[in-house]
């Protein structure tokens, strides 16, 4: 895929077009940002653009050797990942990498070489690589790809150019989802809750997403009704694990937002496939109210990830919308 079909990471983007006109890419590089995001792809488009023999500053995306890259069946492009029974990626995997990246290319200018995730490279295997991140044999391109650039050895990082990747926009979550199919309410609803990444957006299934929505509602019109007693179930019922309550409360978040919209009189929602309940909800709190829970649950979400104990945050946040329905 070259540069121009990637969406986002424009900065950075125009940065190694740039550094490719002038010849000036790296040899090392260690691409850090969340899983999904487009690492990877910015990674292997930057490695099409340097074999396309008709580049300027992008790949034509049409070549043979475009194809290859794209069909990731090019033979000078060598790919490090943990062997699949392995947790880590073991120093034979990177030395077969450094004989092969000692070898003339087949058929692109040069050789290259993505490690993901680098972070999992045993000490070893990291050692073992410093050389070759110094003085890569025949000009070749090393890629490392971490969520974070802080686990890798110090002496990697230092001999690599760290280039940090933002979460991908909703709106670009979003607009990926419907690119593979989607229908829009769902896209929405997932972009919301993906944390910028498109790994994770795929990850939330659909159906699951469904149950836990009606879950959701069922609890909120309880506590809509002012009834204390109820807040309890639904913290018991809703709270599971940290990621889980992460995902209760971004839905939470989504449905005020709705809420918000409606309140305001306008009638542009996301979650259109619960309109009539959310109306509900919407009926039963002033403009002030529907701000002041969507912040509440904004603080909640942030004391979760701080490590706060699920089941006590969400008691906490439930209590203060039951008082919220009362008024
Ligand atoms: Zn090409």
């Amino acid at each position: 895929m070259p540069f121009a079909d990637i969406l986002g990471h424009e900065r950075i983007i125009e940065v190694f077009r740039r550094s490719i006109r002038y010849g000036k890419t790296s040899h090392s590089y260690v691409f850090e940002g969340p899983i999904g995001c487009g690492r990877r792809k910015t990674a292997l488009a930057l490695v099409q653009a340097l074999f396309c023999p008709s580049a300027d500053d992008d790949a034509c995306g049409v070549c043979p050797s475009c194809r290859k890259v794209a069909g990731n069946n090019h033979a000078d492009i060598h790919i490090i990942e943990p062997l699949p029974d392995k947790r880590d990626i073991g120093i034979e995997q990177l030395r077969e990498m450094q004989r092969e990246v000692a070898l003339r290319p087949y058929e692109a200018p040069r050789k290259a070489c993505i490690i993901e995730p680098a972070e999992r490279m045993s000490v070893n295997a990291a050692n073992s690589l410093l050389k070759t991140l110094e003085e890569p044999p025949g000009n070749a391109i090393i890629i490392l790809l971490t969520e974070n650039a802080d686990m890798l050895l110090p002496t990697i990082r230092s001999r690599c150019q760290v280039v940090r990747f933002a979460p991908l926009p909703p709106e670009h979550v979003k607009l990926l989802l419907e690119r593979n199919g989607m229908e829009g309410a769902s896209a929405a609803l997932l972009a919301q809750m993906a944390d910028g990444s498109m790994q994770r957006a795929l990850e939330l299934d659909d159906d699951e997403l469904a149950v836990r929505r009606e879950l959701l509602l069922k609890h909120l019109s309880a506590i809509d009704l002012g009834r204390i007693a109820s807040v309890f179930d639904a913290s018991e019922e809703l709270a599971g694990n940290r990621d889980e309550a992460l995902e209760t409360l971004d839905m939470l978040l989504s449905f005020y937002r709705d809420v918000i919209h409606l309140t305001a009189g306008c009638g542009e929602i996301i979650n259109t496939a619960i309109r009539p309940a959310l109306e509900t909800l919407a009926r039963g709190l002033s403009l002030d109210r529907a701000l002041q829970v969507a912040s509440d649950v904004m603080e909640t979400r942030r004391a979760v990830q701080r490590n706060a104990n699920v089941k006590l945050a969400l008691d906490h946040l439930f209590m203060k919308m039951t008082v919220s329905a009362t008024y």
